[in-house]
């Protein structure tokens, strides 16, 4: 018998215990600070170099804090290398948590990219963060491409601009394919990547929801739990593995 298939797909729930807050809830830096939004906005992000001065700055911030894996986190790759199951982790996240809790890259989706790249918006050339950090740190408060001049952005999907279709159509086809599928940390209220626990579901696989509010999917799930993800991801999915 092949081993089950676990997709996981993860929201921001699952990296607040980790210090991140969730720029979208009730709390949200973006419900806070409106402006905060614009940092993200690729309209505004292109058409104001204020805009990128200030969205460099918070990115030296946060880089300076840098946030740690927590007990989801660990617990994800836990069950990846129990090889009781085969583990792949669909994220809306794009801090890196699940890769720096150990998850291999090739086994973690990141529908709205990672803040660990930069991109160039002319000729796509990328390079690390980490790169373009140091030069920020070194002067330079909004750093051009070195190949071809071009604005520099992190390479995550910012308001306006879409998602890669390569690795939605890769989430797509592991959502049709898996035996259980979590969605952990989401509010599954933003497509595309809600759709994807439907589908899911439409395909045969057990359909889990582990979110402190309801969500839209709570009704054709198998299993809602309600408790917080820290406590309620290592004991579910220890008993995907048992
Ligand atoms: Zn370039």
């Amino acid at each position: 018998m092949s081993k089950p298939l676990v997709a996981l797909l993860t929201g921001a729930g699952v990296s607040t215990d980790s210090g991140i807050p969730d720029y979208r809830g009730p709390n949200g830096l973006w419900r806070s600070d409106p402006d905060a939004e614009k940092l993200v906005t690729y309209a505004y992000y292109m058409g104001d170099p204020e805009i990128r001065r200030r969205s460099w700055r918070m990115r030296r911030e946060n880089a300076a804090r840098a946030p740690e894996p927590n007990a989801a986190h660990r617990a994800v790759t836990e069950l990846e290398r129990s090889g009781a199951a085969a583990v792949r982790v669909i994220t809306q996240n794009v801090d890196g948590l699940h890769q720096r809790a150990g998850m291999p890259d090739r086994k973690v989706l990141e529908l709205h990219g990672s803040v660990r790249g930069v991109v160039c918006t002319e000729c796509q050339a990328r390079s690390p963060m980490e790169d373009a950090l140091a030069r920020v740190d070194a002067g330079e408060d909004d750093p051009p491409c070195r190949e071809c001049g071009g604005v520099l952005k992190p390479a995550t999907v910012m308001f306006g601009e879409a998602l890669d279709p390569m690795v939605l159509g890769e989430a797509a086809a592991i959502s049709k394919a898996c035996t259980v599928f979590a969605a952990v940390g989401t509010s599954l209220q933003v497509h595309p990547a809600a759709g994807l626990a439907g589908l899911a579901a439409d395909h045969g696989a057990r359909l889990i929801v582990v979110n402190a509010e309801p969500t839209p999917y709570d009704d054709r799930a198998d299993e809602v739990i309600r408790e917080p993800i820290g406590t309620a991801l290592p004991g579910l999915l220890r008993r995907i593995s048992a």
